[in-house]
């Protein structure tokens, strides 16, 4: 072996899976068990005690699960990570760990829908308060800081308009306060933009989009960076005091650089149960071992037709990061260079009326609530994802009454395009 780092397509196939050391089994085997026999009593006693690593029930963690996580940490430059059953689960999980009923974390205004109902009526009810601010106005986070904020969390590339967030500039921010910054990295994922390199403290995913990449599987994930000293201040004392379930142990004084990731798992994962499939896990792996090859294809598609859109006349404008003459084609230049992503929103000259019968036309694009899929797909945002938010919240989340959000798949350019224009000419 040379010692030669792995790039980035090696760990997407390599990273945390070797051989099956009983049968040789190759692929990842699909450890389909709830629960793992002790080898005698001090064993189990040292894995409930948090003294020695090891299987004990798929609730806390799982062999094919572990793959995975070690595969996704590897390919963000985490320390460790943590797989749950979406998404949104990854949120609550990750969020647990910081937040005392009465405090704040800060969220960008420019988010999936689904974690704007989140953040703002589920959260409500475990008394976490978040404050939106917005990603196109650093200065609008710094305002935000009060002595109960908790967290910062942003998305990479942000839903549904496809914006590019500078990230280091809210790190920045982040920093200052003394507090992680989270970044929601589902629609760039690690082949386009890594965040932990430009100052995240945790990356979470909906591992049900590009990571997976099928359309087949719920899954979510949290990634510690290793980066954030939870001891200062008390102001995270789930991670730096004692904890009683675990014998008195503090967490970060024993785990260190992955302390916040141990956390998610036996004091999250464990007491909050939206654990992972095994099954999910391997149908995701299976997925991201072919991660780099299809997020180039989905990008070098979705900017083709962002350009055949610019180009039409019933089209009043395109949101496209790659597109140099985009508000924040600077940005994806800095962040993004390989691709800005597939996921992105377009507005008619027909306004409503064109957005929901132009979804109606398409034959190849299905219309759908999802995004990162091999398939190409369609919403109209303010009839669906985005219906609960008024007029005036609908604009500002980039989802106004004309616009249309498209999730580019892989499938022949030509193809996509033609279907584009027959609905639009229709
Ligand atoms: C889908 C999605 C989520 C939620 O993930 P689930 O797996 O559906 O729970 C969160 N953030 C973004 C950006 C998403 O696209």
């Amino acid at each position: 072996m040379s010692d030669r780092l792995p790039g980035f397509s090696t760990l997407a196939v390599h990273a945390g899976a070797q051989p099956d050391p009983t049968t040789g089994a190759r692929a990842t085997p699909i450890y389909q068990t709830t629960s793992f026999v002790f080898n005698d009593a001090d064993h189990a006693a040292s894995l409930f005690g948090l003294q020695a690593f090891g299987n004990i029930y798929t609730r806390i963690g799982n062999p094919t699960n572990a793959v995975l996580e070690e595969r996704v940490a590897a390919l963000e430059g985490g320390t460790a990570a943590l797989a749950v059953s979406s998404g949104h689960a990854a949120q609550v999980v990750v969020l647990q760990q910081l937040l005392q009923p009465g405090d704040e974390f800060i969220a960008a205004r420019k988010l999936y829908g689904g974690s704007i109902n989140q953040f703002t009526h589920a959260f409500k009810s475990f008394g976490w308060n978040v404050v939106w601010a917005d990603p196109d106005d650093i200065a609008s986070f710094e305002r935000a800081v009060t002595p109960r904020t908790k967290a910062i969390f942003i998305e990479s590339i942000a839903n549904p308009g496809g914006s590019i967030t500078d990230i280091e500039a809210i790190s920045t921010v982040a920093r200052k306060a003394g507090v992680p910054l989270i970044v929601d990295n589902t629609l760039a994922s690690p082949y386009l933009i890594r965040p932990i390199d430009h100052g995240a403290d945790i990356v979470v995913h909906s591992l049900t989009k590009f990571l997976g990449g099928h359309g087949n599987s719920l899954g979510g994930i949290i990634v510690d960076a290793g980066t954030f000293d939870w001891s200062t201040g008390g102001k995270y004392p789930m991670l730096s005091e004692p904890r009683p379930e675990y014998h008195g142990i503090r967490l970060q004084e024993t785990f260190g650089n992955f302390a916040f990731a141990i956390a998610c798992r036996v004091l999250g994962l464990r007491d909050l149960g939206p654990a992972l499939s095994p099954f999910n896990a391997f149908m995701i792996l299976t997925g991201i071992e072919t991660l780099p090859l299809r997020m180039q294809k989905h990008c070098d598609n979705a900017k083709a037709i962002a350009e055949f859109l610019s180009g039409h006349p019933a089209v009043a404008s395109v949101s496209y990061a790659g597109l140099a003459n985009d508000k924040y084609n600077q940005l994806a230049r800095k962040y993004a260079p390989k691709g800005a992503g597939a996921v992105f929103t377009f507005s008619l000259k027909g306004g409503y009326d064109a957005g929901v019968s132009l979804v109606s036309k398409l034959q190849l694009f299905s219309h759908l609530a999802n995004v990162g899929d091999t398939r190409s797909l369609v919403i109209h945002p303010a009839s669906t994802t985005h219906s609960q938010l008024d007029d005036a919240a609908k604009t500002k989340s980039g989802a106004g009454p004309d616009v249309v959000r498209l999730s580019v798949g892989i499938e022949d350019e030509e193809d996509l395009i033609a279907d584009l224009e027959q609905a639009l000419s229709a």
